[in-house]
């Protein structure tokens, strides 16, 4: 028996590496050239939901039902969580962000579609205030605090413009297929709470990956 499960494991360990290591549409990026163009608009339907909030032991974690949903063109994405990284993996022209949200939405038929929102040190960030102090002291699963709500319209900018690229999952097994928005305008968030955030969770973001072949479509 065991030396018929080994070599299956060991299969799937270099299968894994095989994807993170030379996959061809991986995440994230750092966006330079780009194909201007008109794009269908990005629509969000986002409501406020009971919090469901999680360390998943790399970062904070947020969790929801079927209630907030994003329209593009005629697909529909439904929001199924988001979570933060520091820095914020994704680069545009260069800039290297300290943080970025990542609002993770599949549609009907299975399709993965991230949503990223970059955020710059300035402003203290509303949305990060209620959470922060809500963050579980251990990764310990799902935690929905009494009476609290939470709503995914505080992490998107006033302005809707974006960048569109084919990616991946950013943590192993890099699966790629994954949709990539980025959303052109940055948030913001204070310094101090840049700092509340990296001391759970410091460098918690992929590096940048070889565009390879990739055309970035950029919306008017
Ligand atoms: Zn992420």
């Amino acid at each position: 028996m065991k030396l018929f499960i080994v070599p299956l494991l060991l299969y799937a360990l270099a299968a894994t590496a095989n994807t993170c290591d030379s996959g061809q549409r991986q995440s994230p990026i750092d966006i330079t050239a780009t194909a201007r163009q008109k794009l269908p608009a990005l629509t969000f339907d986002y409501r406020a939901a009971p919090l469901k909030i999680a360390d998943d032991g790399h970062t904070v974690r947020v969790r929801f039902g079927n209630g907030s949903q994003l329209h593009i063109g005629n697909q529909r994405y439904t929001l199924q969580q988001f979570h933060f990284h520091t820095p914020g993996g994704d680069r545009i022209a260069g800039e290297e962000f300290p943080m970025a949200a990542h609002l993770l939405h599949k549609s009907q038929s299975g399709q993965l579609l991230a949503l990223v929102v970059l955020l710059r040190v300035g402003a203290e960030n509303p949305l990060l205030n209620s959470l922060l102090p809500l963050i579980p002291v251990k990764a310990d699963g799902d935690h929905m605090p009494a009476g609290v709500m939470v709503d995914a319209n505080g992490l998107l900018p006033a302005s809707r413009g974006y960048y569109r690229y084919a990616g991946s999952l950013t943590a192993s097994p890099c699966t790629e297929g994954v949709d990539w928005i980025v959303l052109k305008q940055p948030l913001e968030l204070s310094a101090a709470q840049l700092a509340q955030y990296r001391k759970r969770f410091a460098d918690n973001a992929r590096a940048v990956q070889p565009v390879h072949q990739r055309i970035v479509l950029e919306s008017l």
